[in-house]
Parts: C-alpha cells; sequence; structure tokens
C-alpha cells in the first residue's frame, strides 16, 4: 500500500506530545512490514540539522513557490514542506505555542495538497492527525477529479484542540467560506467563524482515537468538547484503537539506564530480585530509606487532566501505610506547582519519598524498572502510555477506569493486569491502594510475569490501523 501520513509532529525528531508518538511508531512499523510510506510535515528549522536534501521545487495554485526537502527515517519517507516566501513560518523554536498557529497550520496543510496535486500520483492512504491537517479530507472531496486519493483518513489524538479560523483565512484553502459556514457543516457553534477539526470528522472516509473506549466517551458531552452532536452522527466511521510503545526502546532485558537487566523470560523470583536490586541502587540515589515494603510512583504531567489531588493524597496515604512514594512530574500550572510544593515541605525530612519536578527520561526507567506499582488517577484519558511502559517493566499499574486507561488496566480476576477504580474520589483511589497492598505471594509474581508478556507493540496496532484501511466506506 501508498501511505501518506500529514502531521505537525513525528517522534523523536520533532515531538510535543503522543501524536508525534502515534506517527513515528506507526508510520514505522508500516514501513517495516513492506509498506510504502511516506511523511508530510513543516520544514521546521531545526530538522535542517539533519541530512537532508531538496527534492523539487514547485510553484502552489498561487504561484508561491514551495521546496521540498526529503530524508529517510525509519524506512520511512519524510517530506519537509518549506515555502520561500514565507519562511518564518516553521523557522521557530517550538512546533506550537504562537499566536497565528492556525495560520501556519493551515498555510501547511493547504501546502501539502498542492504538492500532492502536483506529484499527481495515486495514494492508497491518506492518514492525517488532528486539527492541524484535517481539513485535507474536505480539500480531497473538493478536488476528486484532480487527485487519486482512494481513502481518507482522521486520527483524532487530542480533539479537545480543533483549530477554529474566520472566513478570510478559511479562503487561503481556495475554497469557498459561505458554502460551509452552516451549522451542520463547519460553523462554529453560533459564531461567525469555521472549525477545521470538524472539517475532518465531515469528510474523512473513517476516523480513529486511540483507545476503544476514547471512542465511546466521545459520543458524550462531559467528553467531546462540543462535538458530541457530530460525533453521535458519524459514529459508525469512528473506531478506537489503542496506541503502542517501542517495545525495542522501552525494553528491561537492554535499557542501557538500568542496572539490573531481566526479562519476562526470566522466572517469577528472578524477576522481583532484579526489580528489587533496581530499587536498592534507586533509594540510593535518591537518598532514601532502604525500605523493602511496597514502592508507590506517579509518572506524569502534573496536569488537572492527571488527578493532582488524588496524586497527593495517593503520597499521604502510602506513607501511612508504612509504603514508599516518588514522584516525577512537572506541574502545568502555578496552583498545582505550589501544591505539591507545599506536600514536600510538609515531608522534607521523611526519607521514604521522594518528590522530582522535572522532566528526565533516564530517570523514568529507573522509576519504571524499581516501582512496585504505578499510580494513574486521570479525569480522561485518551489513550495512556505510562501503563503499557509500566506493564513492560513489570510494575503493577492502579488506573482510574477511563479511555484507554479502562481498556487496558483489568481487576477482574481472570483477565487481571492491575487495579482499578471508577469514581473520582480519594476514597475509591485508597481502596485500590489497600487492595493492590494486600495482594502479595505468589498471586503478584504470577500477575508481574502477566503483564510484562502482554503485547503492546506497534505492530499489533499496525494490523488494526491495517484493517481500519481496508474496510469498505
Ligand atoms: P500524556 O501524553 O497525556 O502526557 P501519556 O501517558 O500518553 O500521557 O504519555 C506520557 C509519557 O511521558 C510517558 O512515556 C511518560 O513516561 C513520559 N513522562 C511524563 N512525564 C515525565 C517526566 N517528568 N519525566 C520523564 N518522562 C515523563
Amino acid at each position: 500500500m501508498h501511505i501518506v501520513h500529514i502531521a505537525s509532529e513525528i517522534a523523536p525528531l520533532a515531538k510535543v506530545g503522543g501524536l508525534g508518538d502515534v506517527v513515528g511508531g506507526l508510520s514505522k512499523a508500516q514501513a517495516e512490514s513492506g509498506h510504502k510510506v511516506e511523511v508530510i510535515l513543516p520544514a521546521y528549522s531545526f530538522l535542517f540539522n539533519h541530512p537532508i536534501y531538496c527534492d523539487c521545487t514547485f510553484e502552489t495554485e498561487k504561484k508561491e513557490k514551495i521546496s521540498i526537502f526529503n530524508m529517510m527515517y525509519n524506512h520511512c519517507i519524510l517530506s519537509l514542506i518549506h515555502p520561500h516566501s514565507r519562511k518564518n513560518l516553521f523557522s521557530r523554536k517550538k512546533i506550537y505555542g504562537y499566536k497565528d498557529d492556525v495560520e501556519r497550520f493551515l498555510y501547511f496543510a493547504k501546502a501539502a495538497f498542492d504538492y500532492l496535486l502536483f506529484r499527481d500520483e495515486t495514494i492508497d492512504i491518506l492518514h492525517l492527525h488532528d486539527w492541524h491537517t484535517s481539513i485535507i479530507s474536505l480539500l480531497v472531496k473538493e478536488k476528486s477529479k484532480d487527485l487519486n486519493v482512494k481513502k481518507s483518513i482522521l486520527t483524532l489524538h487530542n480533539p479537545r484542540y480543533q483549530g477554529s479560523c474566520n472566513r478570510r483565512k478559511f479562503a487561503l484553502l481556495g475554497v469557498d467560506p459561505k458554502k460551509y459556514l452552516k451549522p451542520s457543516l463547519l460553523q462554529n457553534g453560533k459564531k461567525n467563524n469555521l472549525n477545521l477539526l470538524k472539517g475532518g470528522l465531515i469528510y474523512s472516509d473513517q476516523i480513529t482515537t486511540v483507545s476503544p473506549t476514547y471512542a465511546k466517551e466521545l459520543q458524550l458531552s462531559s467528553f467531546s468538547f462540543n462535538l458530541h452532536p457530530l460525533m453521535k452522527k458519524y459514529k459508525s466511521k469512528i473506531h478506537g484503537i489503542l496506541n503502542g510503545i517501542d517495545t525495542s526502546i522501552w525494553n528491561p532485558k537492554k535499557d542501557p539506564h538500568i542496572f539490573n537487566h531481566y526479562s519476562s523470560k526470566n522466572s517469577a523470583k528472578a524477576i522481583m530480585l532484579a526489580k528489587q536490586k533496581n530499587k536498592l541502587v534507586l533509594q540510593k540515589k535518591l537518598k532514601m530509606k532502604k525500605n523493602s515494603k511496597f514502592l508507590v510512583s506517579s509518572i506524569g504531567r502534573l496536569a488537572t487532566q492527571k488527578g493532582p489531588d488524588l496524586i497527593a493524597d495517593a503520597i499521604e496515604y502510602t506513607l501511612q501505610k508504612g509504603g514508599q512514594f516518588i514522584l516525577l512530574g512537572i506541574a502545568e500550572t502555578k496552583i498545582i506547582d505550589q501544591k505539591f510544593k507545599k506536600l514536600q515541605r510538609k515531608y522534607q525530612n521523611n526519607p521514604n519519598v521522594a518528590f522530582l519536578f522535572t522532566f528526565n527520561e533516564k530517570l523514568s526507567r529507573l522509576i519504571y524498572s524499581s516501582s512496585d506499582y504505578i499510580i494513574i488517577p486521570s479525569r480522561y484519558e485518551p489513550c495512556g502510555l505510562t501503563q503499557m511502559i509500566a506493564f513492560r517493566y513489570g510494575t503493577i499499574p492502579i488506573a482510574r477506569k477511563t479511555g484507554g486507561l479502562a481498556d487496558t488496566v483489568i481487576e477482574k480476576s481472570k483477565n487481571q493486569t492491575g487495579f482499578c477504580f471508577t469514581p473520582y474520589s480519594k476514597n475509591a483511589l485508597r481502596k485500590a491502594l489497600d487492595r493492590a497492598f494486600q495482594f502479595n505471594g505468589t498471586k503478584r509474581q504470577s500477575l508481574i510475569k502477566k503483564i510484562m508478556n502482554l503485547d503492546y507493540s506497534w505492530d499489533r496496532s499496525m494490523k488494526e490501523y491495517l484493517k481500519i484501511y481496508r474496510r469498505r466506506r
């Protein structure tokens, strides 16, 4: 199959979050399994540090010159869109966070589309990601006579961001805004502007989001950021596919940052012993007490979405119960930061807790390889990677039943992969912690071995995407 992704990120070259992980992991798995895969991205200035070459220069419909720079990456072709006259659009330090983001990505979407028109090739799958490129599916429908795209797919990574623009900006796409400024089409509520993500929802042939439960939750007003009427209308073309993780990178058998390696092929006792030894190294590094009681961790952004009040309570409760806690994360608001700093001061002389307010992947690997439990009490979670990495490192997740967490962390005895709770409350999390702390002996050993053997590789996810690619409309 000839698959073309058009996106704003690809991990790890140009990554801000999960969108980049999916584009990077999925395109790599697709190319490795023999498909012809291309990823079209803006030519961000920081990408020019890599070996790239100019492939061609063409003129857009508006007679603007665009050069395409190419590089091979993970067996995929990366095609980078470099406008001649508006170089400043992508010559910036960051990928997002500018006042003119909507204009920048509207320009990118149109330029990428013009590039496809210029090439005039058959594309089996055109795969678009979030609001930055979703509107291309509308352009494909408008110009279906000039372009041979067999199917367009839109993946929703975070529908909270939808891209809203006025008529004048929308007209830069070369289509008449009046035609689309209707409540049933792209109109943003009652406002006089247009919603780019809505364009993708209406005109893509299939839509995916990053977990089956989140695909259902999107039908509800409380989860869909005002898009539920459209989500309901197009329910039959929305599918949930869990993300994967790169199992060659997240691998306790080879991870260069951990001290004692282990794998799911080892006996349960050998795994427990290696994790115990890693815990001793980490306790020393973080100046914590040597303590063989349970070590609970939290790794992630300290944002409202991630349940910071429940995380803070779990720290207090774990300490009360004689366990240890490591927190690794950066607060996303001043209020959250102040709360955790206050807690840190409260326990500054307690050797059973470590507060690490930093982003540090190496440290996260040490924590995954040493912890007994990891807590993930999110309010909402489209997919979540933390639990999948934790499985791989034999760390049992304790998670709230929402989105991708509900699909992966199960407590029912036969299929158990961790501990979970439903109400968003301190009490519900405390009860889940109690159940976890009482879960010992051979039951715990066999659960650890079982979760290490779960398959959350990109290969598995890629096969699910292929089913959607091949689905009839
Ligand atoms: P989200 O994308 O919403 O932040 P995910 O669970 O999908 O959450 O992914 C979080 C990823 O970021 C995981 O790989 C986790 O290990 C990593 N991570 C988050 N915070 C930190 C941190 N402070 N230091 C190191 N890694 C972190």
